[in-house]
């Protein structure tokens, strides 16, 4: 199949991780509005059903499946729940991520673990398993939110950042081996986003610094060039356009969203 051909995400199966709060959550009701049956995963029950909760409100359909991604056994399961119930998933959005940051000497070798755990071997395991069917039918959507951390450094972020370029390499790779199978990878690159990570982040800088958690709180919006933060509709907006009908051709980019990260 050519990978310009391609109805887009109505009537198809997605699965989307991390999918009970800030940017899963906005990106799970984008992809049920365009009429996709959506698999929700992640670690709550109770924030998933919210959001599922918001997306059956608008006449979606969307499908709870509690699942901790670094757990591969469980991964499994998953897998197997969701597709029995809502068909092969050809979309694929790698969101669930956990940020962390210290000064570099006082990481610990539990930190790089506990980061590649989320960021870069979940999304490796759900594509490993998810790849070999989608090459099969001749589709695939595989959408891995990684960061500006995916671009560039930033001070006290070793672990993230780390995590989210291997994340971005990891995308590029994936494209260039289904490229010719109808499957595309993208990565999607936001800055700041006014979402429960960013709050907990704030909350950090207030405790070390003594500084109130909103001033944090602005000053993290104001490192976005857009002088802003972006919403969790803006990402979704955009993994809505990986996935579109006319995007079949649009494969291994890693699409900053912040307006405007000078290269480096
Ligand atoms: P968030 O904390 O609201 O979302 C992260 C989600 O991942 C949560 O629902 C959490 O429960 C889930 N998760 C974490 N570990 C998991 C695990 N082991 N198993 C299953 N689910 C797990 O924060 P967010 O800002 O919405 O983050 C979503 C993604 O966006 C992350 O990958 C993050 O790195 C990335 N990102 C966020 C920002 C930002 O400023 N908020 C900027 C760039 C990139």
């Amino acid at each position: 199949m050519s990978l310009a051909t391609s109805l887009g995400p109505a009537g198809r199966t997605a699965l989307v991780t991390g999918a009970g709060t800030g940017i899963g959550a906005a990106i799970a009701r984008a992809l049920a509005s365009a009429g996709a049956r959506v698999a929700l995963v992640g670690r709550t029950p109770d924030s998933l059903e919210r959001t599922a909760a918001s997306i059956i409100a608008d006449d979606g359909e969307a499908l709870v499946v509690p699942c901790d991604v670094t757990n591969e056994a469980a991964l499994d399961q998953c897998l197997k729940f969701a597709e029995s119930a809502l068909g092969p998933i050809e979309i694929l959005v790698n969101n669930a991520g956990v940020a962390f940051s210290a000064p570099l000497e006082k990481t610990s070798d539990e930190d790089i673990d506990r980061l590649m755990k989320v960021n870069v071997r979940a999304p490796w395991s759900l594509a490993r398993r998810l790849f070999p069917g989608m090459a099969e039918r001749g589709f695939g959507r595989i959408v891995n939110i990684a960061s500006t951390a995916a671009h560039r450094g930033f001070r006290y972020c070793t672990l993230y950042t780390a995590t989210k370029h291997a994340l971005a390499g990891m995308t590029r790779s994936l494209a260039a081996e289904g490229v010719m199978k109808g499957i595309t990878a993208n990565a999607v690159c936001p800055g700041y986003v006014e979402t429960p990570l960013v709050e907990r982040a704030a909350d950090v800088i207030s405790q070390k610094t003594g500084r109130p958690a909103e001033d944090a709180k602005a000053a993290l919006a104001l490192n976005n060039p857009l002088g802003r933060f972006v919403t969790p509709d803006e990402v979704a907006a955009a993994v809505l356009y990986l996935v579109g009908a006319d995007s079949g051709a649009i494969n291994g980019q890693s699409l900053l969203l912040d307006g405007g990260t000078p290269p480096v």
